[in-house]
């Protein structure tokens, strides 16, 4: 079938909007009419090559829809199921056993390498092949070839479902970092590096455990004051000076539980001073270049018993997280669509540059416009 979609040509170049065409699903994929696909900071950083997937790609990897197909021997869903779609996994590795996915043995081949297991793709365009299954999904599309192990069926209205898409990776990276990876208790103390989507969601999982202060370290005002709002109860401007002093006027003897979200090396270092004895410091953002490194002092790290966590995809297992997380949205205590700000696909280009200047924090655009 022929689909519209947003091509990756170039690095460091607009996205164009051209025709596909889509192969129908193979054994255990899943064809999708995707409603709704959040823009992620690792769409772009594919698409300048940090992540070398083959360009031209079609990529996006927070999609979310309706089944319109499944290939044979797909029982999980089927055609009519409103379903969002995550990362893909193998499911048969040490981790997928442990309900871990996003630490799966095979992430790197089966999100990143732009070709199914077996070197195909499933997506052409006048019979030039074109890098696909991007997270086991590639949405920025009208319509999307997932695997059945990276669909999620979820009980979401036409309205709803358009806006689900991010808590198949940056949403649900920051409240899973939050509420699983760190795994922060009630009462206990937390600092955020970070208020675009993935610090914001941390902030409401922050919120959701119970955590007794939630700091936000955030240059930009309106997301400061956006998250005061969400439940953080102290804002730092980095702009203002000293943070790790800001921090520690707040809680003398530090925090229990620091979550770095920018990959800036130097504010990495200062979320881990930051730390209480004992401290947790969780990470999750994508360093500024792949051989980036840190200067840690050692004996200051084992005197004061603290600990480093890489973090990916805030240790979703995807069934059951992700459906967690729209039970917490119905109940009112997560309301992630206060980040939300809607575009056409075809003005992808218009909401990378918004989302860039700080006008919206999550884009997520509209394949099919505003029909479901
Ligand atoms: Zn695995
Ligand atoms: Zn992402």
């Amino acid at each position: 079938m022929k689909a519209i979609a947003a091509i990756a040509r170039e690095p460091h170049a607009d996205f164009t909007i051209e025709t596909i065409d889509i192969e129908t699903p193979r054994a255990g994929e899943v064809l999708v009419r995707i409603v709704g696909v959040g823009l992620c900071h690792t769409d772009l950083i594919a698409r300048d090559q940090f992540i070398p997937i083959p360009l031209p790609a079609v990529l996006g990897h927070e999609g979310a829809g309706i089944v319109e197909a499944v290939g044979a021997g797909v029982t999980k869903v089927r055609p009519g199921d409103h379903v969002v779609l995550g990362f893909s996994s193998c499911g048969n590795c040490a981790r997928c056993d442990e309900h871990l996915p996003s630490y799966c043995r095979d992430f790197p081949r089966l999100n990143y390498a732009g070709v199914r297991s077996d070197g195909s793709t499933g997506l052409s365009i006048d019979g030039t092949p074109v890098s696909s299954a991007f997270f086991g999904q590639s949405s920025f599309a009208e319509y999307a070839l997932a695997g059945e192990r990276n669909v999620v069926r979820v009980d979401a209205d036409d309205d709803l479902l358009k806006i689900l898409g991010p808590l198949g990776c940056g949403v649900q990276t920051g409240a899973g970092g939050v509420m699983r990876s760190l795994a922060c208790p009630a009462g206990s103390t937390i600092a955020i590096f970070g208020g675009g989507p993935v610090g914001l969601s941390a902030v409401m999982g922050a919120v959701i455990q119970g955590c007794a202060t939630i700091i936000l370290v955030e240059p930009v005002t309106a997301r400061r004051d956006l998250a005061l709002s969400l439940g953080a109860t102290h804002v730092v401007d980095p702009g203002d000076g000293d943070v790790g002093a800001a921090i520690r006027s707040i809680l003398p003897d530090g925090v229990d539980f620091a979550f770095e979200t920018s990959g800036r090396e130097a504010v990495v270092e200062t979320a881990l001073a930051s730390l209480a004895s004992h401290g947790l410091l969780g990470l999750v953002g994508v360093p500024p270049r792949p051989d980036s490194t840190l200067s840690i002092n050692l004996a200051a790290l084992i005197t004061y018993g603290h600990r480093i966590h890489g973090i990916i995809e805030g240790d979703s297992d995807l069934d059951g997280f992700i459906p967690e997380l729209v039970a917490l949205h119905r109940a009112g205590r997560f309301p992630f669509d206060r980040l939300v700000r809607t575009f056409p696909l075809d003005q992808i280009n218009e909401a990378i540059a918004a989302q860039a200047r700080g006008d919206c924090v999550k884009a997520v655009l509209l394949p099919h416009g505003e029909a479901a």
